[in-house]
């Protein structure tokens, strides 16, 4: 039989070979629109509401069986589900349409998730919008109970398998155990899924988005899996499996060539230090960061705080996880990023108004600027939270020079505040801003006087200064990096740093690209924060340079009056130099 080769993205890195398991995660189908009479609206009432009573009781169990292995943020996933399964819009929404549409209960709840996850994709943020997937997991176990259809778990998995699935719930990756499950893949599902964070903190290799790979796959077939990559290849042949193991030993070895990195500073062969540091969006994510070597964490989107609950966080809420994550990262520092909701802010509770434009809207600190309740009790809680370990501030999608001022009033408003009270914080917290849009770029000498460094945004300072939408698939060819615009916008920020003494980062994704990390060595960040995955091989690359040759990197590439001829130089430096890391990315 001939292979198959499915593409999709990479989740979780790492290659694994082993036969697959299909688990039934097949969504259930609900023909459309049936009907009840009027006399069995009551019954089909009582019907759904048991389905749902049984969805609790089963992931209730789940809660209560791994409890002690569990971490916070992972319980937090679970408490998610279990309060979606309370949810006014789904429960209510759903009874509803039993009562004034006469649906049948699993038409009603079709019908309602479809409503929840049209107002998702509206959204322009891709992590807000990726928790609609939240929405349909818990539909579908509801669904599930509704027509009596078993939900196998991972637990009982009892031989070493890859896991083929059309969605996996983080309830579901948390059943995983590493020794049975060698990897998994699904047909939805993206970088910033749950289920792709817990698979990236387990160290489970994973690919997502493969579309229709359960239609193909059969439990027991033979399976390759590149999570680097998000392949898979069902079936493969001879030369593809010989060559595959090939991968997959030169990765193992190259890995563990980079473990021995692990304890080593980020220094060049003449002595230059550098910090590397993880991205995060959830506490247990900060242990990984040590493992792969990284100082810190140099970004932590804090949106996850404030997805699919009743209400707002209140402070104590926030204090509570940032007091976390500060606790676990000690005695290296965190970098709190203030909310970054896009323009629709379906995701948070309450009503907020829908834009056309969303990604020139209200978002960020423009939103929390305008909801001045909502971001002093964050504020309020980080200044809390500082009283426990290293704290440093971060805001997004600062344009000007005035919001920035602005936002400063406000913070030292809350300290003064805090202050008061009497309630402990540290002296002082170091605040920076994301250079991620042109204008702040352009006028950073405006700015660095008024912070203690910057970290530039690359995913939306790319987006916004070529003009492409970065979730639109129609213009990604166009997402580049070494775009002479984008890199001229970054020597200007190093410049203004340099002159201005304040400190400068980097926490876009082209910080973990390692191709890039000569150029940025030599363009002048002292920090780079990326997926802790990157972190070996980004050392690897700063450890193995001379300054002086990455200073004439940058000049070199600096110089090319296109793209495509300032790729080029930057892959023949590493070609000759890292053939290694460029045979692996
Ligand atoms: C960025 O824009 O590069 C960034 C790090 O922030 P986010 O991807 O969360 O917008
Ligand atoms: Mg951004």
């Amino acid at each position: 039989m001939a292979e198959k080769i499915f593409n999709g993205i990479g989740a979780s890195p790492g290659i694994v070979i082993g036969r697959a398991y299909l688990l039934d995660r097949r969504k259930v189908v609900v023909a459309e629109q049936q009907r009840i009479s009027d006399v069995s609206i009551k019954d089909e009432v009582v019907r759904f509401k048991k389905a749902v009573d049984q969805s609790k009781a089963q992931l209730d169990d789940v809660r209560k069986r791994f409890t002690k292995d569990l971490g916070k943020s992972h319980r937090y996933i679970l408490d998610t589900h279990i309060m979606l399964l309370e949810d006014k819009m789904l429960v209510d929404g759903t009874i509803r349409r039993i009562k004034d549409e006469k649906l049948r209960s699993e038409s009603a709840l079709s019908e309602t998730v479809a409503a929840i996850v049209r107002k998702f994709d509206a959204m322009e943020d891709e992590y807000l919008r990726e928790r609609k997937h939240d929405v349909e997991q818990v539909a579908d176990r509801v669904l599930r109970n509704l027509v009596g259809r078993r939900h196998e778990s991972l637990a009982d998995i009892r031989d070493e398998a890859v896991i083929i699935a059309h969605d996996l719930a983080p309830s579901d990756t948390l059943l995983m155990r590493k020794e049975k499950v060698l990897g998994f893949a699904t047909d939805v599902g993206s970088r910033t899924s749950h289920t792709a964070i817990v698979a990236r903190s387990a160290g489970i290799p994973a690919a997502v988005g493969l579309e229709r790979i359960t239609s193909t796959v059969k439990t027991g077939d033979v399976v390759i899996l590149d999570g680097n990559h998000g392949t898979v290849i069902v079936d493969p042949d001879e030369t593809t499996f010989l060559d595959y193991l090939r991968r997959q030993q030169r990765y193992k070895y190259f890995e563990q060539e980079l473990d021995k990195l692990r304890d080593l500073p980020a220094q060049t062969l003449d002595g230059h230090r550098i910090q590397l540091q993880g991205n995060i969006e959830l506490a247990e994510e900060v242990a990984a960061v040590a493992v792969h070597g990284g100082t810190g964490i140099g970004l932590y989107r804090t949106e996850f705080l404030f997805l699919n609950r009743d209400h707002l966080p209140t402070e104590e809420q926030h204090y509570q996880a940032y007091r976390d994550v500060v606790e676990r990262a000690a005695p290296h520092e965190v970098v709190i990023r203030t909310l970054d909701v896009g323009g629709d802010k379906v995701g948070l509770p309450g009503q907020y108004e829908q834009e056309p434009n969303p990604a020139l809207g209200l978002r960020a600190i423009r939103f929390c600027l305008q909801n001045r309740d909502v971001f002093r009790a964050q504020l309020r809680g980080i200044c809390r939270a500082s009283a426990h370990g290293r704290i440093k501030i971060l805001y997004p999608m600062i344009a000007c020079l005035p919001e920035l001022l602005e936002i400063k009033r406000l913070m030292e408003d809350v300290q003064e505040e805090l202050r008061r009270e009497g309630v402990p914080q540290a002296e002082r917290i170091e605040i920076g801003v994301m250079i991620e849009i042109p204008s702040a770029a352009l006028t950073a000498d405006l700015l660095a006087p008024e912070v203690d460094f910057f970290s530039i945004g690359t995913n939306d300072l790319i987006q916004y200064t070529l003009a492409i939408d970065r979730t639109n698939e129609h213009v990604a060819f166009m997402y580049e990096p070494l775009e002479p615009a984008v890199l001229r916008l970054l020597q200007r920020v190093s410049l203004a740093a340099h002159e201005g003494k304040v400190g400068l980062a980097m926490c876009g994704e082209m910080a973990g690209d390692p191709l890039y990390a000569a150029i940025l060595l030599g363009l002048g960040f002292q920090h780079l924060s990326m997926n802790v995955a990157a972190i070996p091989w980004v050392k690897r690359v700063i450890r193995s340079v001379r300054m002086q040759d990455a200073v004439e990197l940058a000049d070199l590439v600096m110089r090319q009056p296109t793209a495509a001829l300032a790729r080029r130089a930057a892959e023949s430096f590493m070609q000759e130099r890292f053939p290694d890391v460029m045979a692996e990315i």
